[in-house]
């Protein structure tokens, strides 16, 4: 039973954090730029603030034994490829001050949320991918913008723990997705960009796909992605740590696995202008079994048909559908 910290509770996973932490018994303090938008949130303590400035980072870590440092200025591919000066401006006040502000406080415990774009293109050309070790992020050429950040502030917790004894947790996210997830407004990400599209065709429409569809990636549902980061704050693992799955899918296959959850058959339209990101990106999960004896077990159909059935949901309130079916295309 903890006091606990966790930025970026009004977003996707801050908020699933949220619930997950309150029920194990724990005392959150959730802080954001802005509320959770689609349900209240479970935190005792509710405050909207901006990390990027040093005194809300001093307020919000005072009286806390953990962070859970989640806020960030992120979005799907075609964000993070658009926006580099803001996200890396940003994500770099935030954690910078984060950081420091937990030692100036004394929290004992800090988890630090990296992503697999910290890992090397050159590793990454090909769909039929290399799974991606922990040791392969070096030598360095990850995402330029948002991975460089990432890996930037992964070095700063190394540091924090050598100089400070600030006890650092750094887990790399590969492609986490849910209900209650960003998706639409451009921040989306390819699982919920999809089951958007397809919530908003009828049977044998037809959706845009960026790219030709072939190229590859892994993806977690945000149940296991909250147990493997309680299950990593627990050990006493230091160095980063991979956390996804290691199934690796086409964003074709993703798009059959969607339809077959929406009961419709999509014909798919490839956009080959629009951003893909790598070619091929799988997460290892060697490291992970070892470290903490588990391994995401949802699978990638249970966990899209429950993201379908939110966003179709939404889709529907939304009096979106009906004005897209009225609209002759
Ligand atoms: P999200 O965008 O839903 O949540 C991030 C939250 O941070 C947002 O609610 C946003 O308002 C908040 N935030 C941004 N700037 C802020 C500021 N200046 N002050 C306070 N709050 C601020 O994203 P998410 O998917 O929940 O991601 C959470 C963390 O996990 C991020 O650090 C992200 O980089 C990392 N991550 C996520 C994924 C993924 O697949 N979702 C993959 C890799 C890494």
């Amino acid at each position: 039973m903890t006091r606990v910290l966790v930025t970026g509770a009004g977003g996707f996973i801050g908020h699933h954090l949220t619930k997950g932490l309150t029920a194990k018994g724990h005392t959150v303090r959730g802080v954001d730029l802005k509320r959770p938008e689609y349900e209240p949130t479970a935190a005792a303590e509710f405050r909207v603030l901006d990390l990027r400035r040093w005194e809300n980072c001093l307020a919000a870590t005072k009286g806390v034994d953990e962070v859970y440092n989640l806020a960030a200025n992120m979005g799907g591919i075609g964000f993070i490829e658009s926006h580099k000066a803001e996200i890396m401006h940003d994500n770099v006040l935030i954690n910078m001050h984060m950081l420091e502000a937990a030692r100036v406080n004394a929290v004992k415990r800090y988890l630090y949320t990296s992503s697999a774009c910290i890992y090397p293109g050159y590793k990454q050309h090909s769909a039929a991918v290399q799974p991606l070790k922990e040791e392969d992020a070096y030598p360095a050429d990850p995402e330029d913008g948002y991975g460089w950040e990432k890996l930037f502030s992964e070095r700063q917790c190394r540091h924090y723990l050598e100089d400070y004894g600030l006890e650092t947790r750094v887990v790399r996210f590969h492609n986490i997705y849910g209900p209650l997830g960003t998706y639409d407004g451009g921040r989306e990400k390819s699982p919920a960009a999809i089951c958007r599209k397809i919530a908003l065709v009828n049977d044998g429409g037809e959706i845009e796909v960026w790219g030709d569809g072939e190229q590859t990636r892994s993806y977690c549902y945000i149940d296991d992605c909250v147990d493997g980061i309680l299950r990593l704050m627990r050990s006493d693992h230091r160095e980063p740590l991979n956390l996804g799955s290691d199934r690796l899918v086409t964003i074709n296959h993703l798009v059959d696995i969607v339809a077959r959850a929406a009961q419709k058959q999509v014909r798919r339209r490839h956009d080959l202008s629009k951003p893909q990101g790598v070619r091929g990106r799988n997460s290892d999960n060697a490291r992970l079994r070892a470290v903490l004896q588990w391994e995401p077990p949802t699978t990638l159909e249970q966990g899209l048909e429950r993201t379908y059935r939110w966003i179709s949901s939404m889709v529907k309130r939304s009096g979106r559908f009906q004005r897209e079916l009225a609209t002759p295309s």
